[in-house]
């Protein structure tokens, strides 16, 4: 069972809108998002779907450098490798695509991971979870995004969150203490028992986010995401030791070994676990098998993939036991993907597939129809 062929399929996928973290813009509604889909053919003919979903202003991975990645420099060093070789794939694109500070390229990494899984699945004629030993779960909650920059706009967005019976939200602040305390106030006093994230995407520095903190635990927020540079663990492990609102860590946490340091500097409660960033689905299990072993907790999230990737994600997300509702939000900004069975939203839950693998089949012809020319 080898790997004969590796197909790589980049696209701008239509947005229903723009979205933004303190970075900057993620997608553009104008411009359309960036997602790669991988196909990796078997030699017995088996085809497993993988998904990139970079943003240069999250992270250094542009759609230019995934394709080029897999194209120029994993495909030729794949063809023939046994798929059942999971280990030896990474190793072989960790050798082709060396590490800098830490695991190199890992959006590209997780597409092939992603895909490879979803072919041995198909291959066992299984469903992607028993290779975990869990059993399928046909429904996934969702946190509802919101992303503002005032308090006229954050009300807005928490009725439609109410109205459509979101479990949880993620709130993206990171203006000034002030300002994103008072997003803060109005989004709970609409929505005062949701599972309550907030994420300030490494906007802050230390003083701010402890002064944050503090009126954030007046109003119960369930957890602060990220409030540090991803590099300043010790400046997280202080804010903790400072506010009872538990500190999550995303940015910060790429690889095993980055759990293993936050855990040793006692820089978090809990990590955000994201199939893409961490270089797929089996090396994202590994991160969050390390980080409950260590008595933390798990957050799910995504970087607004497509119905693949999110799909994906929720099964591994179910197989960690996640029970808080996930960020998975490809559904509230893509208008449409190449996907026989496109995710949706009802009551701030996307259902998913019960198929062998992933569940996701290809839709060629919005597959063509979303293509472009790098
Ligand atoms: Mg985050």
């Amino acid at each position: 069972m080898q790997i004969s062929a590796i197909d790589v399929f980049p696209v701008h996928l239509p947005m229903l809108q723009s979205f933004s973290i303190s970075g900057g813009k993620v997608g553009d509604k104008n411009a359309g998002a960036p997602h790669v889909y991988v196909k990796i053919t078997t030699d017995d003919g088996v085809e497993g779907w993988g998904e990139a979903r970079p943003s240069h202003r999250w992270s250094y991975e542009t759609i230019e450098t995934v394709v080029t990645t897999i194209n120029n420099y994993f495909a030729d060093a794949l063809i023939g490798v046994s798929i059942f070789s999971l280990d030896e794939i990474h190793y072989i694109m960790d050798k082709q695509i060396a590490s800098g500070i830490t695991r190199g390229q890992p959006i590209a990494k997780a597409a092939i991971d992603m895909a490879v899984l979803d072919a041995i699945a198909k291959t066992n004629h299984q469903p992607l979870v028993h290779s975990w030993f869990t059993k399928p779960q046909s429904t996934i909650n969702l946190s509802y995004l919101i992303s503002v920059s005032n308090e006229r706009e954050a009300a807005e967005k928490a009725r439609i969150a109410k109205a459509g019976e979101y479990k949880g939200v993620d709130v993206k602040i990171g203006i000034d203490p002030d300002k994103d305390l008072a997003i803060l106030k109005t989004i709970k006093e609409i929505l005062p028992d949701v599972y309550f994230r907030v994420d300030a995407n490494q906007a802050y520095h230390l003083k701010d986010a402890m002064r944050l903190s503090k009126a954030m635990e007046e109003i119960e927020i369930s957890v602060f995401e990220q409030p540090l540079a991803a590099g300043d663990l010790i400046g997280h492990a202080k804010l903790r030791e400072f506010t009872t609102i538990p500190i999550a860590l995303d940015e910060s946490i790429w690889t095993p070994a980055d759990v293993v340091r936050a855990i040793q500097l006692g820089a978090c409660d809990t990590i955000v676990i994201k199939v893409t960033k961490m270089g797929g689905l089996s090396r994202a299990k590994r991160c969050g098998d390390i980080a409950q072993a260590a008595g933390l907790e798990l957050l799910g999230g995504g970087l607004t993939e497509s119905s693949l990737g999110l799909y994906a994600g929720a099964h591994l997300f179910h197989a960690l036991g996640i029970s808080t509702p996930v960020d998975l939000n490809g559904p509230l900004f893509l208008e449409d993907d190449p996907s026989q069975t496109k995710a949706t939203i009802r009551e701030g839950a996307v259902k998913l597939p019960v198929g062998i693998g992933i569940g996701w089949e290809v839709d060629k012809k919005k597959m063509d129809q979303f293509s472009i020319d790098l």
